[in-house]
């Protein structure tokens, strides 16, 4: 394990910020994930926060304060900045440190400020922007179940594609239309050809889908021609976010061949505002996927002793659902899948690894995803084109509506968490999103 377990993961300790100890918060104090934000009505130039409970930490008033000046000052400088890409490029030693000052500072003796110095803002008055600039996004597909359940649908006799279980299959995503969580989304409009029409016609996208994904933004980058090698490779990601992958099933299916997704995918892509270090998830690290007997083992290349046994990530995922009724009758979302990221055939460290064995450069804030986290079991699958096997079966809500794909006005929420015996939960937060009409 890149990261060892430290005084700040430890069980007992706790905050004189009183909701971060509260059970079931996402953001205890062994937590501090990263994001970017700025104050209600403030057009000003935007802060890196930590969360923390229902807080955030404002780095900008805090350095301003003098309670960072022991740390170096590149790392001060990039806590003074309005994306995260300065932090991501230091590298990890820099989140480390930021982490374990935080840390001090946070803890029932730390430095309690006045409580007039606003280096407090709720959640509930701050607005939060994209993390960091995205210069690239690339999606992959490393759930087997995931690629063999959309398999099924499209090629009964051959679900899975020789190819898979040795290379980390992925393609290149649009990284302008990428969205933090809250962003209302429009319906795109594609070509579609339902099966039976003779040609495809040009209109609102009819089959509109989510996949829920975990993604994880690069920290220090590497240079053009020179491989990360998997013993590297987790010094190489900064932490992990929510992805929602909107695709339009419709458009997709028609385009897809021979190149592979297009425009079923990149009209919009929302990721959750909190950035969780790996160093936070540091309990909960398990090892990588134990494949079947008679899979290939992954080919030397993708293969460390470390990642095997500590590669993977003890992660639940799930998918929540409010329909526009079951808002205005105050019903609660309600929850369509549930899986682990354990599960996941490709561990993060074999998905970086495998991008760069070419020579690809990473540049810090590129944002890889996993793919869609769905796992053998019906409740563990992670798009409505699987839980509806295609359009076959339909959901039930609350309300009596019924769904087998994305109505308007529907609430796609994700959620991912860990838990393991005394240590708190860590989350990784909401990503929300409500696709609107075409206007
Ligand atoms: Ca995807």
């Amino acid at each position: 394990m890149v990261y060892s377990i430290d005084q700040t993961h430890h069980p007992d300790l706790r905050s004189w910020v009183e909701s971060a100890n509260q059970k079931g918060t996402d953001f205890p104090i062994q937590n501090l994930p990263f994001g970017v934000f700025h104050r209600q009505g403030d057009s000003g130039t935007p802060s890196i926060g930590a969360a923390i409970g229902d807080q955030i930490l404002d780095l900008a008033v805090v350095g301003r304060a003098g309670l960072l000046q022991d740390l170096p000052d590149s790392l001060q400088a990039a806590c003074r900045a309005s994306t995260l890409n300065p932090l991501m490029a230091l590298g990890r030693w820099a989140s480390s440190a930021l982490r374990t000052r935080l840390s001090e500072l946070l803890r029932v003796d730390g430095q309690k400020p006045p409580t007039d110095s606003q280096i407090l803002v709720p959640m509930a008055e701050a607005v939060m922007q994209l993390p960091c600039h995205i210069g690239d996004y690339t999606d992959f597909y490393a759930s087997i179940f995931h690629a063999t359940n959309v398999g099924k649908l499209f090629r009964p006799d051959n679900p899975l594609l020789p190819n898979y279980k040795y290379v980390p299959v992925g393609y290149h995503g649009r990284a302008s239309s990428i969205v933090v969580s809250g962003t209302a989304l429009r319906r795109p409009n594609g070509q579609r050809k339902r099966p039976g029409e003779a040609a495809p016609s040009f209109g609102p996208a009819r089959l509109l889908d989510y996949e829920v994904e975990v993604g994880f933004f690069i920290g220090k980058g590497n240079e053009l021609g020179r491989p990360v090698a998997i013993a590297q490779a987790e010094e190489h990601i900064f932490g992990l976010c929510l992805v929602n992958d909107w695709s339009a099933r419709d458009i997709q299916a028609w385009e897809y061949q021979p190149l592979g997704p297009f425009l079923g995918k990149s009209f919009a892509t929302s990721v959750s505002p909190w950035v969780v270090t790996l160093e936070a998830l540091a309990p909960f690290r398990c090892p990588a996927f134990t494949r079947p007997e008679g899979d290939p083992p992954p080919l030397p290349y993708l293969r460390s002793p470390q990642d095997t046994e500590w590669g993977g990530i003890a992660l639940t995922v799930e998918v929540w659902l409010q329909s526009v009724q079951m808002r205005d009758q105050g019903i609660e979302p309600i929850r369509l899948s549930q899986a682990t990221f354990q599960q996941m055939y490709w561990t993060l460290a074999q998905m970086l690894t495998h991008h760069t064995s070419n020579g690809c450069n990473m540049r810090p804030g590129d944002l890889l995803a996993s793919g869609t986290v769905s796992g053998p079991e019906d409740v563990s699958k992670g798009s409505l084109l699987e839980i509806s096997q295609r359009g076959a079966k339909t959901i039930d809500l609350p309300t009596g509506e019924k769904r087998t794909f994305l109505a308007e006005g529907d609430e796609v929420i994700l959620r991912a968490y860990c838990e393991k015996g005394d240590y708190p939960r860590i989350g990784l937060g909401a990503c929300r999103g409500i696709m609107l009409p075409i206007e």
